[in-house]
């Protein structure tokens, strides 16, 4: 049952639960315990606002978990732009605007992420900002002289992110992103495709263009890659290049990431209880991880707060949630691996487009089975 905002902040029973990790996964399932009046704290390293590498661009089954949380009228509140078609370039090929089969809503994480934050501390969650969880949490027994450090105490949850890979299968995988200003776009969300990696394009609240992009190079390459808006920009003559040709970039938004790991992992492997990236992270060209960390995020509210009702033990609490997001996940996780699969292969990049061009049965069953 949930509670108003004036009761959350009046209720505080049962066992306390600790978030380690405050993006959009940790606080989901904080705003969505305070609901049911459990005890909760939240650790975040870093502070509030600040901005991610993010396409902010959220689609799929999340929007709901957001309507059930009563969150959607945040969006609306902040100037949540709805994204309602989509386009598909390579170098020398492009699709026409097509309509996405459901709207998507774009948000600067900038914005999301501090809404988010309120948000739970207006329901009475203790946001602890600035503080970093120990590495390994507390070191459990395992019945071995070796502790197992990924295990965590009862009552803790993480929502700590992506995990950490400097390379995967001889590939190092990095995220850049950028506000701009001046961009003319031909659909709301347009997708630039290149041998590279790729580059997501949408207009999100305040009248700016987020510019994000996921690449990869090959693990020993010499160089780092330094000029980010030469990453950005893509290939002389490319349409992304010409997209960008006048952009004025808001220097201050620019933020990269590195060691990103696309390899699916299933949560119930996981020895601690996670939520959002921590289980594991989605390519981002299906626009869905931030849905995946709002969708685990309630799958786990439930669960947990039978625990600290006394209820269930941890083990069942976490187990239960971890059986719920595999389910919810599987199919999802393994189409999004071909998808980027293909936007990545040069040979296949051509074949993808003119799909999407011409098969609305193409388009349809990919965009539903990525999400
Ligand atoms: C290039 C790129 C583009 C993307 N585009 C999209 C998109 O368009 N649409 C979409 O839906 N998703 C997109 N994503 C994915 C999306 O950003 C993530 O799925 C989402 O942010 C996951 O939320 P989270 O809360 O699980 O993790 P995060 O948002 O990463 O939050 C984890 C938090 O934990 C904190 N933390 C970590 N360790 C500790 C510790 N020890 N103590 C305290 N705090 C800690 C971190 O500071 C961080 O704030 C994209 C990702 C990338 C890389």
């Amino acid at each position: 049952m949930c509670l108003s905002r004036s009761e959350c902040n009046e209720r505080m029973t049962g066992k306390p639960i600790t978030i380690v990790g405050g993006g959009l996964a940790g606080l989901t399932l904080g705003i969505g315990l305070r609901q049911r009046g459990v005890p909760v704290t939240v650790w975040e390293a870093g502070h509030y606002p600040r901005h991610r590498v993010c396409g902010e661009f959220i689609s799929g089954r999340g929007q709901e978990t957001l309507s059930r949380l009563g969150l959607r009228e945040l969006f609306e509140r902040a100037g949540a732009v709805n994204a309602r078609t989509a386009a598909f370039f390579s170098a020398t090929r492009s699709t026409p605007p097509r309509s996405l089969p459901a709207p998507a809503i774009c948000l600067s994480r900038f914005t999301l992420d501090q809404l988010f934050a309120n948000e739970f501390q207006k329901l009475g969650g203790e946001l602890c900002a600035g503080q970093r969880w120990p590495a390994g949490g507390v070191h459990a027994s395992t019945g071995s002289d070796r502790p197992k450090p990924e295990l965590q105490p009862e009552g803790v949850v993480r929502a700590t992110g992506r995990h950490l890979r400097p390379t995967e299968n001889g590939w190092r995988w990095f995220g850049l992103k950028v506000h701009a200003r001046n961009v003319p776009l031909t659909a709301d969300l347009e997708m630039h495709v290149s041998p590279r990696g790729y580059v997501g394009l949408c207009r999100v609240n305040g009248g700016a263009v987020n510019i994000c992009g996921l690449f990869r190079r090959r693990a020993g390459m010499s160089g780092s890659p330094q000029n980010w808006r030469e990453w950005l920009r893509g290939q002389a003559g490319s349409p992304l290049n010409q997209r960008l040709a006048a952009a004025e970039f808001e220097e201050n938004s620019f933020c990269a990431v590195a060691g990103i790991s696309l390899r699916p992992q299933h949560a119930a492997a996981r020895d601690a209880c996670c939520v959002g990236d921590a289980i594991t992270m989605i390519p981002p060209v299906t626009g869905n991880g931030m849905s995946m960390a709002f969708e685990s995020a309630e799958l786990a509210i439930e669960p947990l707060a039978a625990w600290s009702r006394g209820g269930i033990s941890w083990t069942e609490a976490s187990r239960t949630a971890a059986q719920r997001c595999d389910a919810a996940f599987a199919r999802r996780l393994m189409w999004a691996k071909w998808l980027q699969r293909m936007m990545l292969t040069p040979s296949l990049q051509n074949v993808l487009i003119r799909l999407v061009s011409h098969s609305e049965w193409f388009w349809r069953t990919a965009f539903e089975w990525t999400r």
